[in-house]
């Protein structure tokens, strides 16, 4: 049966109240809570059948949390070097990220801004965004702007229009861009007004940050039928978690599950090394591996590319698999067997020809 939650979870005593923690948690769920922020909203909190279920073991906290390996660090990517203006991060010669505010939804427990982000957090006041729109300005070289946060759709109606006249009155901004969690973990929110702030003559894009094949709800289907439906196309990124999606048949789920709401799998990220998220971490070889086990099974279409943001924000790589061998002589094919190729791609004439 589900259970309906009246109001977003952020306290140890309504996790304990809800179920999701026993008593004996609550000294360490206020520990974390002093470091990190937390919300489930109902949408999120009804999908939860066992706290260390692929859903909780998202968005409930931990008291590992507060162990911090020396490998983790805090900004990974490092966003605060490369931050000219509040609000801005400048990695790549032709883009930006543009952070609006830090409230999400949700607060993911292995997000790399998980330092950052929280419910009272960096909503830019006017003046702030009015700089970082001077910024862009004075920097043609820049052609797409990608709103990050924080999640972009947690602003009001009105703020998302005052930022998105202001991108679509620089010339040379021609690629808009908003990453977010929102039509799955509060599918409520895209509604008609949010809808018409991002109505534009730029390219616009959604970037769906979904993990679970679960967290496509029937709500959280028409959430992004409603902005597929605005002529806004919806790709997908996911990380890869441990407990979460780090089989071969929940990364299949998840995959087929984007597919199946019109959501073209793009990047599937190898988690960040932030503070506190040691539970999470899937080693390199195995992600690789898990991606090899999909080739051939899932269609080409949900194919999302595995990638590294190579920490110190030096950007992202991909992670493979790959299939060449012998510096392009020879290809392994979905099984694994291999086959001798020449320069062009071209069979090699004294293989056998597959018959089907
Ligand atoms: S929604 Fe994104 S920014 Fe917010 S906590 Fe989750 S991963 Fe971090």
């Amino acid at each position: 049966m589900t259970r309906l939650f009246p109001r977003t979870l952020r306290t140890a005593d309504e996790l304990i109240a809800a179920g999701l923690a026993p008593e004996a948690a609550r000294a360490g769920l206020e520990d974390v809570a002093a470091a990190y922020a937390t919300a489930i909203p109902p949408a999120f909190a009804a999908l939860i059948e066992h706290p260390d279920d692929p859903i909780g073991r998202q968005v409930i906290p931990d008291p590992a949390e507060l162990l911090t390996t020396a490998a983790e660090r805090s900004d990974p990517i490092g966003d605060e070097a490369l931050s000219p203006v509040p609000g801005i991060v400048h990695r790549y010669a032709d883009r930006v990220l543009l952070k609006p505010l830090l409230v999400c939804p949700l607060y993911c427990r292995f997000c790399f801004r998980r330092e950052h982000v929280g419910p009272d957090g960096g909503l830019l006041d006017d003046a702030a965004l009015d700089r970082a729109f001077e910024w862009l300005r004075a920097h043609p070289a820049i052609g797409e702007v990608v709103m990050t946060g924080g999640d972009p759709l947690m602003l009001s109606a009105r703020r998302m229009d005052r930022i998105m006249r202001a991108l679509e009155a620089i010339p040379h901004i021609q690629t808009i861009r908003i990453h977010t969690r929102v039509p799955v973990a509060d599918p409520a929110r895209v509604d008609a007004a949010l809808l018409d702030a991002l109505e534009t003559d730029r390219a616009m894009w959604v970037v769906l940050h979904a993990n679970h094949a679960r967290e496509f709800t029937p709500e959280a289907r028409a959430a992004l039928r409603r902005i597929q439906s605005r002529a806004i196309p919806v790709i997908g990124q996911s990380v890869l978690l441990r407990g979460v999606n780090d089989t071969t048949e929940t990364l299949e789920g998840l995959l087929r599950a984007m597919v199946a709401a019109r959501v073209k799998p793009y990047y599937l990220h190898q988690l960040d090394p932030a503070p506190g998220t040691a539970r999470f971490h899937v080693p390199i070889a195995e992600g690789r591996a898990l991606l090899a086990s999909l080739r051939g099974r899932v269609t080409g279409l949900a194919w999302p590319t595995y990638v590294l943001d190579i920490p110190g924000g030096h950007g992202k790589v991909p992670l493979g698999p790959e299939y060449l061998r012998d510096e392009g002589r020879a290809v392994l094919d979905p099984q694994g067997v291999r086959h001798e190729i020449g320069p062009t791609g071209e069979a090699n004439l004294a293989e056998k020809p597959r018959t089907r």
